[in-house]
């Protein structure tokens, strides 16, 4: 049973919880204000969206008036440098636009990481959500596959001597985001767009519902402290029921009631309108 008085640190998800497209949901947004400034929760703002760098949602959330600091951005981007750094990869082709290319540069510039296309040196092929992809992006992931990981055929003759296959991933699954024309492409179509092309895959997919994400507030927190909020079952609640952790859904997003009498897996811990609601629920 979900109690407000055992939580010390809420994730939170941004679209459809805290905000409605620029918009501030105030309820929300004032109870994280208030809170914030108490010292009486600790809270976290999660995003699969990586065509976005962290200091964006910074401004974003500051511009609401919430006081927030770096560490409580939680991004795919994070998992991403932690997954070079542990790999010690020295060269990664990085697809991503030039500002997310720049900041991951400077995240990575002491662990001397290039951000490259060298079919020579590249280790590590890394997917985000491009909003400047091209197809000249696509070809060279391709051209990387195919000289270091596809045995030569006459459709695959060209591979280097002594080549390691070079790993793939991809900083979150989803396969379109939300607009106010309906859905667009997001990084799922980019994958499919590969595979299609000859079979490559993603040996990891960061983002939610990966817990890997909530790596940083599970270090800092028990499981049972942690609440995931978010309007999204698919997403959100996965990655808190990946995580073993509480999942409130708010019913300010894509999740309706009906949604909710027609979900199979385990009810959420709590549902409420708006996350401000849940200051109301004691086990
Ligand atoms: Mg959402």
């Amino acid at each position: 049973m979900f109690d407000i008085r055992k939580k010390n640190a809420f994730v939170c998800d941004l679209d459809g919880t805290l905000f409605m497209g620029p918009d501030p949901i105030k309820p929300a947004v004032d109870f994280v204000i208030e809170n914030t400034r108490s010292g009486r929760f600790s809270y976290y703002y999660l995003t699969n969206n990586t065509s976005k760098c962290p200091e964006e949602y910074m401004k974003k959330i500051s511009g609401a008036a919430i006081p927030v600091t770096p560490e409580q951005i939680l991004t795919p981007l994070i998992t991403l440098e932690s997954y070079i750094r542990g790999k010690g990869c020295r060269s990664v082709y990085l697809i991503a636009s030039e500002k997310v290319t720049a900041h991951m540069a400077a995240q990575l510039a002491d662990a001397g990481v290039r951000f490259e296309f060298d079919p020579e040196r590249n280790e590590l092929i890394a997917l985000t959500y491009d909003k400047e992809l091209t197809y000249e992006k696509l070809r060279k992931a391709c051209q990387l596959w195919n000289g270091r990981n596809v045995p030569p055929s006459p459709m695959c003759p060209i591979r280097p001597a002594n080549q390691t296959p070079v790993d793939f991933v991809a900083t979150h699954p989803d396969t379109c985001c939300p607009s106010e024309h309906g859905p667009i492409p997001d990084i799922g179509g980019m994958m499919r767009f590969l595979e299609t092309t000859n079979g490559m895959k993603p040996s990891h997919v960061f983002g939610k519902p990966s817990p890997t994400l909530l790596a940083p507030v599970l270090a800092k927190f028990k499981p049972e402290e942690i609440a995931v909020v978010g309007d999204r079952l698919y997403t959100d609640k996965a990655i808190a029921d990946n995580a073993g952790v509480d999942f409130v859904c708010v019913l300010s997003g894509e999740t309706t009631r009906e949604d909710l009498d027609r979900y199979a897996g385990t009810p959420p811990a709590a549902v409420v309108d708006t996350f401000d609601e849940v200051e109301a629920i004691r086990g």
